[in-house]
């Protein structure tokens, strides 16, 4: 399995404000993400990032441009389609983590599996695998933050997803923590051949990733090729 390739065609994005001129929040937008690669979207605060993946993950539509996922015009999707492409092929990892706090981790990680959608690892099983076996019947407030980010990792793996989306996954985690959350998202694409689209504000986050662009005010500011993180001081995240 090869995670889709992505192309993006000129996105723009428009946000109406009453009483105020519309924020441009994506404009002009090209990009082609070859299909399981990882890459990383870095920028300053508000210039578009997160909304950039909430059209790649069909939350909204672009106001303007095409979106095409695995040779699909994602925007000739029925609703009913875009919500079972999401729940079947989409993981989705945001910077806090958004387990359920009344459920133990694994129970967490199993409440993917039973919203359905295409094949599942069993959760117990996928959780050894990724080192967590020893809290998987803990609840999250007895887990360490970076502890329950890789448990959040791990219900959006859980159904092996052909593309993975994170917004700041590492935004609310020390570095070490945050080592251990892009080591288990690395692993995960390279092992099922997902593609990986990671945003964040952190340059040796971005510098694991095969590319790296950046965004400034809605546009595409530029592209760094795989950089080791020593050289990351002028990217400007
Ligand atoms: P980033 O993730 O890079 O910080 P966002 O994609 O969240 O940036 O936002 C980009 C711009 O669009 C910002 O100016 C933000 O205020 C604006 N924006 C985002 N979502 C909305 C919305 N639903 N309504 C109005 N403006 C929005
Ligand atoms: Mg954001």
């Amino acid at each position: 399995m090869t995670g889709d390739p992505i192309i993006l065609d000129r996105i723009g994005r428009r946000y109406a404000v009453p009483g105020a001129d519309a924020v441009c929040a994506l404009d002009d937008v090209s990009l082609d993400i070859a299909g399981g690669t990882s890459l990383a979207i870095t920028g300053p605060s508000g210039c578009g990032k997160s909304t950039l993946l909430g059209l790649l993950a069909g939350l909204e539509p672009p106001s303007s441009g095409r979106i095409w996922i695995g040779g699909v015009d994602i925007a000739t999707l029925s609703d009913a389609e875009s919500a079972r492409l999401r729940r079947e092929q989409l993981g989705l990892v945001f910077q806090a983590d958004n387990l359920l706090p009344f459920l133990t981790a694994v129970e967490n990680v199993a409440l993917q599996v039973a919203l359905g959608g295409g094949d599942s690892q069993p959760p117990l099983e996928l959780l050894s695998e990724l080192h967590l076996a020893d809290h998987a019947h803990k609840l999250p407030d007895q887990l360490s933050g970076g502890q329950r980010q890789r448990v959040s990792i791990a219900a959006a793996l859980v159904k092996a997803p052909r593309l993975i989306l994170a917004d700041e996954p590492t935004g609310s985690l020390d570095a070490r923590s945050s080592g251990g959350v892009v080591d288990l998202l690395l692993d995960a694409q390279r092992k099922s051949g997902a593609t990986l689209i990671v945003v964040t504000h952190d340059a040796d986050v971005a510098a694991r990733m095969d590319r790296v662009i950046r965004l400034h005010d809605g546009r595409l500011a530029g592209e760094a090729g795989p950089i080791a993180p020593a050289e990351t001081g002028d990217l400007r995240v």
